[in-house]
């Protein structure tokens, strides 16, 4: 599964649950939350599996953004990659 069909899977989930994200400014709140539990676990020295908790919210409040924001997160991590690669 890529990651535009997760985030697709993830916005019908929460469409089924009534529960899509309005508030642009509140999914970045959200988003800075979740990178500071990463934080956190890794400074708590954590199980791998709070970890991956942790880091799973990091991406599902990052497909909340880029749906809001009608952003293809895969399309921009591939020209991302292609810019490094030229440097
Ligand atoms: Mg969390």
């Amino acid at each position: 599964m890529n990651l535009e069909e997760l985030k697709k899977k993830q916005i019908e989930q929460m469409t089924r649950k009534g529960n899509l994200p309005k508030d642009e400014k509140e999914v970045v709140l959200h988003l800075v939350e979740e990178v500071g539990e990463v934080c956190e676990a890794i400074r708590e020295r954590q199980k791998k599996d709070d970890f991956e908790k942790e880091v799973a919210d990091v991406l599902w409040q990052l497909n909340k953004l880029c749906w809001i924001r009608k952003v293809n997160l895969e399309d921009a991590f591939l020209r991302k990659l292609e810019k490094n690669e030229k440097r």
